[in-house]
């Protein structure tokens, strides 16, 4: 089985790749395939916008496609800033400037309220264009006052990751390297549910 992973984000790629790799896949970034279309991501859900990029990306290639979207959910913020994380601060897109966007609006906030947590969706679609199942992981963490660590991209240096009973309980994100923070991410939650469920629908395609 041959799967594009419709992301053009390097970062993501390679977690992508790791997590994919014990799997018989053959796997294609954009730039093996010529590029993707872009894709607006207007839908109101991370299982939307997924599931939008996924299946553009098949109906322009033929061939299974992978898409994610994710973002950050802040409860003081009312779920904010959810599917307009990387454009918080505006366009175009920028790590920095979003997070100062976060700081300011959480100033004040006791730490006890800051609780948040990323999630990520993942879409699958067919090679003719339709989709095949969304699969959603999340972390559960709390905002920091300050960043905390220089690793991987985005909110992680503002992200303590609270969920009791593993070794990464208390790091930020950017206080862990890619595998240690994969293994607790919504990205790599999202996509160990994929992974699981992969052998039952490559079957069912054949059938
Ligand atoms: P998208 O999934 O490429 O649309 O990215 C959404 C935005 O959410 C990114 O630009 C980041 O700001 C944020 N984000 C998503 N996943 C992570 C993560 O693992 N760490 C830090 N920020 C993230």
């Amino acid at each position: 089985m041959k799967l594009l992973l419709a992301s053009s984000n390097r970062k993501k790629l390679r977690e992508l790749c790791g997590l994919l790799a014990p799997l018989a896949l053959e796997l294609c970034a954009p730039q093996d395939v010529g590029g993707i279309v872009d894709v607006v991501e207007d839908q109101p859900t991370f299982a939307g916008n997924a599931a939008k990029k996924a299946i553009s990306a098949a109906q322009h290639t033929g061939m299974w496609a992978l898409a994610d979207d994710s973002g950050l959910e802040v409860d003081a913020l009312g779920g904010a800033p959810g599917v307009r994380s990387a454009r918080f601060a505006g366009e175009p897109a920028d790590d920095a400037r979003n997070n100062a966007e976060l700081l300011r609006r959480l100033a004040g906030v006791p730490a006890a309220e800051r609780g948040a947590r990323f999630v990520c969706a993942i879409a699958l679609a067919h090679p003719g264009g339709i989709l095949a199942a969304t699969f959603e992981g999340q972390a559960q963490g709390r905002i920091l006052a300050e960043p905390r660590g220089t690793g991987d991209f985005g909110y992680d240096p503002l992200f303590l990751f609270t969920e009791p009973g593993y070794p990464q309980t208390g790091s930020s994100f950017a206080e862990l390297d890619s595998a240690t923070k994969s293994s607790v991410s919504h990205r790599g939650r999202a996509l160990a549910r994929l992974v699981a469920a992969l052998p039952a629908i490559r079957s069912e395609s054949l059938d």
